[in-house]
């Protein structure tokens, strides 16, 4: 296997895979594979329960929290926020800090009044404006945010400070990369195929007292408090995935924890951004305050060379540099499954191109 930098699916750990691998045919002398069985079946609803556990236990959520695992990712989500959210006042504060914060705010306006907190593209989704000069809203719902932004690598290492409404969090990119005090939030969501599991299946973790706020037409799949009565069972949920993900949050706990993730996950992005910042020849936008530990973009000094780039990183095992398409060049994400060995060779490929080609 060669080292995946990719933002999403991603990278997902070789144990996970091989225990996939193990399991496909035959889950544990059943006779059947995990995707042939019926979520009602005591096998799955164990496989469910000690994922849910796990969970649990990796970020410390506090009783008063659902664990929801759903489908239609993060962007359902956008719709399902709002629609479950929106009930008391009919406004919601949200931060705009990138692409998907941009496209949670066009997606809640089709719902109800959106306020915007502070907007970070006027200076180019690289800075924003400090939490001291944010206009709140009075009364809100919620108020949301994108911690991490995959696309442009701009990051909130605080949890901010809002005053009265509940925080919401599209935690998509950073989930499980490192502990986390989920009792600051109402709720937050993620979809899986970062540090989680594979496309297909998404996490909601609400608070219980926000589950009667709903608007009437929510539909009943987006329903938080449907979902959360019916045990994520609603309707059949992404068998596979769940099973998938409970694979990885056991790979987690054996790996040390998310503590262990962190620092691992510190040290990886140090290395790169010291290496673009040592170097004349790469250059990272974002203000070094709001960089990214999991997604990192890089630009090389001449653009004519990307293509050039991209194709030697490929011949050197390191797959899937290329930047997004909104804002070009490269971007190494750094996800809790890329080892530390990957980023080493991926400095000492671009220290070796700026060689050749500097
Ligand atoms: N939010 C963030 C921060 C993301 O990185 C992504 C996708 O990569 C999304 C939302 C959209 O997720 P999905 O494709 O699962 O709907």
């Amino acid at each position: 296997r060669r080292y995946n930098f990719c933002a999403g699916p991603a990278a997902l750990p070789t144990e996970v895979l091989e225990q996939a691998q193990q399991d496909l045919l035959d889950w544990q002398g059943r006779g059947l594979s995990v995707m042939e069985m019926s979520h009602r079946s005591d096998e799955f609803q164990g496989i469910a329960r000690q994922a849910q556990e796990d969970l649990c236990e990796l970020l410390s959520i506090p009783d008063q929290y659902h664990c929801l695992f759903v489908q239609g990712g993060a962007t359902a989500q956008f719709s399902a926020v709002p629609l479950n959210l929106m009930g008391l006042t009919g406004k919601a504060d949200y931060l705009n800090t990138g692409l998907w914060s941009s496209k949670a705010i066009e997606e809640a306006r089709r719902f109800g009044e959106v306020n915007l907190v502070a907007d970070g593209q006027p200076a180019s989704y690289c800075s924003l404006a400090p939490i001291e000069q944010w206009r709140f809203s009075e009364a809100a719902d919620y108020f949301h945010y994108t911690p991490n932004e995959t696309i442009g690598g701009f990051e909130l290492n605080e949890i901010p400070e809002v005053p009265s409404a509940p925080l919401v969090a599209d935690m998509s990119s950073t989930l499980l990369s490192r502990p986390l005090d989920v009792s600051r939030f109402g709720l937050i969501y993620a979809g899986a195929q970062k540090n989680i599991g594979p496309a297909g299946l998404t996490l909601v973790l609400v608070r219980e007292d926000l589950l009667d706020r709903a608007l009437a037409v929510v539909p009943r799949t987006l329903h938080y408090r449907l979902i959360a009565d019916h045990h994520s069972m609603l309707n059949t949920p992404p068998t596979y995935g769940w099973y998938l993900a409970g694979l990885v949050f056991q790979w987690l706990k054996r790996e040390g924890g998310l503590g262990v993730m962190a620092e691992r996950n510190r040290r990886k992005a140090d290395k790169l951004y010291a290496a673009i910042d040592g170097s004349g020849f790469y250059a990272n936008p974002v203000e070094p305050q709001y960089r990214s530990r999991m997604n990192v973009p890089f630009t090389l000094a001449d653009g004519t060379l990307n293509d050039a780039f991209l194709e030697g990183a490929e011949e050197s095992g390191l797959l899937n540099l290329r930047g997004h398409r909104s804002v070009g060049g490269m971007r190494a994400s750094l996800y809790n499954a890329v080892p530390e060995a990957a980023v080493d060779a991926l400095v000492g490929y671009m220290n070796e191109f700026e060689r050749r080609y500097g």
